[in-house]
């Protein structure tokens, strides 16, 4: 089996390859190391890698992960519940995953009392799909309304989960569509200069997602491996 640091190496050359087939910089994509059900130790191994982004799904178990290496920049990118906000506001350097303004507010609220500005994601169900969290586009357009004048937080941008399929092709049009939505949202006005991310593409499809515009993808599996499902 390879080493976590023969699969950072190998995934910061695809980044690199995809970035510049798209006329930019590798180091312009934030690599996000995505290790939910994987240990402390190995973010330390993905750390000795060079890697300096994480993300996690879990609250609780992200905690422990984030106390040990504080020197990362982690990003959440689960469902946040409302009674973990606080938590999340004081771990976290990056929210991915807002789905409704009354969280955006929330996370607004608790930010404010912490004395941060913390910037957050709106994050967007591009297929319209029942099971999956994220905000359709006219709930996307009120809560970027919305954002200029709550405190504590500072909106840069979509982020999606498209429908997961084996090729890579058929997730590429969602990619297109959340960019589009970001270029809509840009001229529509209210959203500021500071909404220019695109957090889109996992292990799977992550170079098409950067050919069509990521500045952040979130890889798991191809860096720490196959995780076991477990049931939350
Ligand atoms: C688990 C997860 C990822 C990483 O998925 P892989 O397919 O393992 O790369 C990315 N984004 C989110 C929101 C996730 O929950």
């Amino acid at each position: 089996m390879e080493s976590i640091r023969e699969r950072a190496a190998h995934v910061l050359g695809r980044v690199a390859q995809a970035a510049a087939r798209s006329g930019r910089k590798g180091e312009e994509i934030r690599l996000i190391a995505v290790g939910k059900t994987k240990p402390a130790e190995m973010i330390g191994e993905a750390i000795e890698a060079g890697l300096a982004v994480f993300g996690e799904n879990y609250v609780q178990e992200a905690e422990e992960k984030i106390r040990a290496f504080p020197q990362a920049e982690w990003h959440f990118i689960g469902k946040l519940q409302r009674n973990k906000v606080k938590k999340a506001v004081s771990l976290f350097s990056w929210i991915q995953t807002v789905d409704s303004l009354s969280l955006l507010e929330e996370i607004s609220r608790r930010a404010g009392e912490a004395g941060k500005v913390l910037p957050v994601l709106a994050e967007v169900n591009l297929a319209g799909e029942e099971s999956k969290a994220g905000m359709d586009p006219e709930a996307l357009a009120e809560l970027i309304e919305a954002a200029p004048g709550l405190a504590g937080i500072s909106l840069r941008g979509l982020m999606a989960i498209p429908p997961w399929t084996e090729d890579p092709e058929e997730t590429r049009p969602y990619f297109v569509r959340l960019r589009e939505l970001l270029a809509e949202c840009a001229s529509r006005g209210g959203a500021g200069p500071q909404m220019t991310e695109l957090s889109m593409g996992m292990s799977n499809d992550f170079e098409a997602a950067i050919e069509e515009g990521a500045t952040m993808v979130r890889v798991g599996t191809a860096i720490f491996g196959s995780r076991v499902r477990r049931a939350t």
